[in-house]
């Protein structure tokens, strides 16, 4: 069997690419220092414990496993926290994303899956966003991300380290059996908040923000179903595989919903009223961030078949009643 070292295997979105690797029959070895993630998490392959920023453990793992690839997930991800502490992101995403392809080319592994974002692209009011649009992000979580782009980049030109860069929209959802979902402590992100909310977790979600120039005033994302963001990995894995060039895909759906949209949505799935209360805006935040690419489509043969708003919010939700790791 194939390895395939998955940094971050024990998050939100990496764990759920464990499950997919799995299936296409690939061995995922979980790296993570678990500072976010959740080691029950970890169920479809081996864990090994360690930090981005530790090179001789990096070292021992590429000995260990012979990867064939690196799917790069871990990074801390959370705008208001990168507004507030973007030493934070410089260092465990930035400095530790250097280290792990440092030791990817010594160890002569040449091919990497890379989770970028949309928002390395920053606001751009009305525009659609596709793969040239510029990237001027307005958050050090941006930032971040848009340093290791240029990274990935350099070591191609002098090491010939292959890649593929995703740029994901929204990813929310979770797996529809349930075994692996999002969690996160403390929580940040709106589909879990406002389940929490409706359920009676917690008093009422905040909205961040009712003064945005869009139609019901509050800010509009484009949301991808987590099952259908990881399937575009194994076919970047592919894509690598089969010696194409270094490519970037956003992965979005190229429709965007808002703030008011979801909560209305989570109402509907839930069955119950959500409580709101009407909050100022989150720093960093960007009014409108929609895909405006079919590249992954035309190019990958990538095809979402779950990312309606009604099924990443069920399938969410599922999860959310049966499967938290805190149980
Ligand atoms: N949001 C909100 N209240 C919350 C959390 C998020 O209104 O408690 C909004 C946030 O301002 C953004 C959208 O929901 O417009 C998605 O935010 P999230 O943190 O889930 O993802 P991000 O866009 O930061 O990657």
């Amino acid at each position: 069997m194939t390895n395939i070292l998955v940094t971050g295997g024990a998050g939100y979105i990496g764990s759920h690419a464990c499950k997919t690797l799995a299936e296409a029959g690939y061995t995922p070895v979980t790296y993570d220092n678990l500072c976010t993630g959740w080691q029950e998490a970890v169920q479809f392959g081996p864990f090994e414990l360690g930090d981005l920023t530790d090179r001789d453990r990096l070292d021992q793992i590429f000995a260990a496993y012979q990867p064939a690839a690196v799917m790069h997930f871990a990074a801390l991800s959370q705008v208001g926290e990168s507004m507030r502490e973007p030493g934070l992101y410089w260092h465990n995403n930035v400095a530790g994303s250097l280290n792990l392809m440092q030791a990817a080319v010594a160890a002569g592994c040449l091919n990497l899956v890379f989770s970028s974002t949309c928002a390395t692209y920053g606001d751009h009011d009305n525009v659609v966003l596709n793969e040239a649009s510029a990237q001027q992000p307005i958050n050090a979580y941006g930032s971040s991300k848009r340093a290791i782009e240029d990274m990935l980049r350099d070591f191609e030109i002098a090491f010939g380290l292959r890649h593929v860069i995703f740029r994901y929209f929204n990813v929310a959802g979770a797996d529809p059996d349930a075994e692996v979902g999002e969690f996160h402590q403390p929580e940040t992100h709106i589909v879990p908040l406002v389940l929490d909310a409706a359920c009676g977790k917690r008093d009422a979600l905040t909205i961040f923000g009712t003064d945005y120039d869009t139609s019901d005033g509050t800010c509009i994302r484009d949301y991808v179903h987590v099952c259908d963001l990881v399937e575009a990995h194994v076919l970047g894995l592919k894509w690598l595989e089969d010696d194409k060039r270094s490519r970037v895909f956003n992965l979005g759906t190229g429709k965007g919903f808002s703030v008011r949209e979801v909560i209305d949505a989570a109402a509907m799935v839930t069955g119950t009223e959500v409580p709101v209360l009407e909050g100022a805006r989150r720093a960093g935040d960007c009014t409108r961030l929609v895909s405006g690419s079919t590249r992954a489509e035309e190019e990958l043969g990538w095809t979402p078949t779950r990312s309606t708003l009604e099924q990443m919010i069920g399938d969410a939700w599922r999860w959310h009643q049966t499967g938290h790791y805190d149980k």
